[in-house]
């Protein structure tokens, strides 16, 4: 009897654990993207990709009926929010509108690599520069403050194109495209790209992606963002609302071995 009573207080405490240490599995992402040069020389990479494309964009330049634009997310795509990551972890807090909300008005995110160097080489070529991002409407306002402190082009109103009543970027691309010619799409999560990816969930995402390989890289240009994602919540949790023990489960059930 004594031994089934210990092994239940050790199960309790491992449950106790666990649910008191929800963020411990982030911990070696959020070290990675802070820390290491590869994820640097990764976003590098991707906006090294964007110019070489934008480059061969005007050197097979056809004419068109519309003016040229690039739409690019803001979040891990443009402006490094890692410190609000960060705090999540050390707090053991889990995202919450509240907190997230608060941050973005600090208005103190910076630039990812790279980032500036590249929006600033297209709006120089005439390209208008739209940022569509799932940040609440309320703000607005800092995150135009943000990036325009930080001196992105085209940061204005009308060009910062927030979530409104959907999370789907669908509507807000659409108005893009009806007025302008879309050369590039630039974010760090697959949905930033088209429809098709907000709705696809584990496998499918990575067959819609694979067959979709070329665009990487030339129309799409994907930013690293290994600490959160529809890769996680659409790939790896697929779309379900599982509390943090069944989150562990599912990541734990995700990993392949031999
Ligand atoms: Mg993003």
């Amino acid at each position: 009897m004594k031994k089934y009573i210990t092994i239940f207080l050790i199960t309790l405490l491992s449950c106790n654990q666990l649910v008191n240490n929800n963020n411990e599995y982030k911990i070696q992402a959020q070290v990675w993207t802070q820390n290491s040069a590869e994820y640097r020389a990764l976003c590098y990479q991707a906006f090294n990709a964007a110019k070489i494309n934008l480059d061969l964009f005007f050197l097979n330049k056809k004419e068109f009926d519309k003016p040229l634009a690039i739409i690019t997310d803001v979040d891990e795509t443009v402006l490094d929010n890692s410190p609000y990551d960060g705090k999540l972890i050390l707090n053991n807090i889990s995202y919450n509108r509240e907190s997230w909300v608060f941050w973005g008005n600090l208005e103190k995110a910076e630039a990812i690599p790279g980032s500036l160097e590249f929006l600033h080489y297209a709006s120089e070529k005439n390209v208008e520069i739209f940022y569509i991002s799932n940040r609440y409407a309320e703000q607005l306002e800092a995150t135009v403050n943000n990036l325009e402190k930080l001196g992105f082009p085209d940061a204005k109103k009308s060009n910062v194109l927030l979530r409104n009543d959907s999370r789907s970027k669908s509507e807000r691309r659409k108005s893009v495209y009806d007025k302008y010619k879309v050369i590039m799409l630039i974010g760090d999560n697959l949905a930033d790209f088209n429809d098709e990816f907000e709705i696809k969930l584990s496998e499918e995402r990575t067959n819609y992606t694979d067959e979709l390989s070329n665009d990487f890289g030339t129309r799409l240009i994907v930013l690293p963002n290994p600490n959160y994602g529809d890769w996680e919540s659409n790939g790896i949790y697929e779309g379900m609302n599982y509390n943090n023990l069944q989150k562990d489960s599912a990541r734990k059930a995700k990993i392949k071995s031999y």
